[in-house]
């Protein structure tokens, strides 16, 4: 297998799987998969998912969590995706996000309630583009102890209902400070803040349109410094991009084994498809590109888990795994037929999921031009 793993992540992986099977699946049974999970279900699932050891993986240890390694969460969040139960959403504890590194009044105000589950941010980075589409990206000028911000965000997951957004503001330069990026916090309900438009993605998500319109924002709500904007938004950005890929690896695999099943069982036509020739060449394509994803993914694993450089990877992986889950998913819907493309059937959800992952947290061209700097202009990374 490509993951190779020692015996505490063997177990880990052993762990999960029974979890799936012994309490997610009779927990769903029953529900809407696309729609909010009910309290009590999600009660039950944090309730299991914390006597497993799991909850505690995205959180600190100065709160009680266990702060797992990449391959650790990777081994997690892969098997998770291979059970291809709704129930996942609700598996791990709020982990801090860009608020790591938040100190004094805001870890007190933002950073400690966020890990409790008594208070949830969303973030605020991508700006609107398009007609109508503001001519400059949200920008923020100094007052007094105030900034003032104004501009758009185009797509705020959870904006509806968090408690705040992590904004990020371009600061103007004047004769107080210099210009650059920032991180505002900036709490749902503050006067000149609006949402536009609320809607929902292919995959399920609910997002908003931010509008700022002068907004006051004191500057004791900057997490960091004028500058810090953009390396703090991308912080974690590896670890991220990695768990993007292996969520779609846990894709691949669940579909390849439906697929499976499917052309094994009977067919209309008599004897089963998986004895055609034709449909075996198109089945062992999505066979072969799981396996060389998983290869992929486990090995950048490895190289983030060594504490090593691994940004070019960390790209190039969400790239192809995001891509490969799409060919496979696509293909199996071929291969099943009709059924599959019926609204509410295991493939069809996983078809517009594994859409969205290609744009989500770096668009795959964008994450192209990325790798090609890393090497060109850096001379870095082992690709
Ligand atoms: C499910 C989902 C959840 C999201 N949640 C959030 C969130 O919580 N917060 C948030 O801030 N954002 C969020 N986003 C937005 C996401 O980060 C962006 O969609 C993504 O970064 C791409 O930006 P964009 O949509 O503005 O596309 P653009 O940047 O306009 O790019 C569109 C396309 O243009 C092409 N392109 C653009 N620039 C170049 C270039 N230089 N060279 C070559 N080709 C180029 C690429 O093909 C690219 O895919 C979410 C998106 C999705 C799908």
């Amino acid at each position: 297998m490509p993951e190779s793993l020692p015996p505490d992540l063997v177990a880990l992986r052993d762990r999960i799987r029974t979890f799936v099977d012994e309490d997610l699946r009779p927990l769903e049974a029953g529900l809407d998969v696309d729609g909010p999970i009910p309290a009590e279900v999600r009660a039950r699932v944090r309730e299991r998912s914390k006597a497993l050891g799991l909850f505690g993986m995205t959180q600190p240890k100065s709160i009680g969590g266990t702060e797992a390694g990449p391959l650790a969460m990777v081994v997690a969040r892969e098997t998770l995706a291979a059970g291809n139960s709704s129930l996942i959403r609700g598996v791990f504890g709020p982990g801090p996000g860009m608020l790591a590194r938040a100190e004094g009044d805001l870890r007190t105000r933002y950073l400690d309630p966020v890990l409790r589950g008594e208070s949830v941010g969303a973030f605020a980075f991508t700006e609107p583009s398009g007609p109508g589409a503001p001519d400059r990206p949200t920008w923020a000028k100094r007052d007094g102890d105030d900034f003032v911000v104004t501009g758009k965000k185009g797509f705020v997951s959870g904006g509806a209902t968090a408690d705040f957004y992590q904004v990020i503001v371009n600061v103007d330069e004047d004769a107080s400070g210099p210009g650059g990026t920032a991180v505002l916090l900036i709490d749902r309900g503050t006067p000149g803040v609006s949402i536009d438009r609320e809607f929902v993605s292919m995959e399920g998500g609910g997002h908003v349109e931010l509008r700022f319109d002068g907004a006051r924002i004191s500057k004791a709500n900057m997490l960091g410094k004028v500058g810090e904007g953009m390396p703090r938004a991308m912080g974690n950005i590896n670890e991220e991009r990695v768990e993007v890929a292996a969520s779609a690896c846990g894709i691949a695999m669940w579909t390849v084994e439906y697929l499976t099943r499917h052309i094994t069982g009977g067919h209309r036509a008599g004897g089963r498809l998986s004895d055609r020739e034709g449909v075996r060449l198109r089945y062992s394509d999505l066979r072969i590109e799981t396996y060389i994803a998983r290869a992929m993914l486990y090995r950048t694993a490895r190289l983030l888990d060594s504490g090593d450089d691994a940004i070019n990877e960390a790209a190039a992986t969400k790239v192809f795994c995001t891509e490969a889950a799409g060919r496979i998913v696509d293909g199996a819907v071929q291969l099943v037929g009709g059924q599959a493309l019926i609204v509410g059937h295991p493939l069809e959800r996983l078809y517009r999921r594994v859409r969205s992952m290609r744009l989500t947290g770096g668009a795959s061209d964008i994450l192209r031009l990325n790798v090609a700097r890393g090497i060109i202009e850096f001379n870095a990374g082992r690709l």
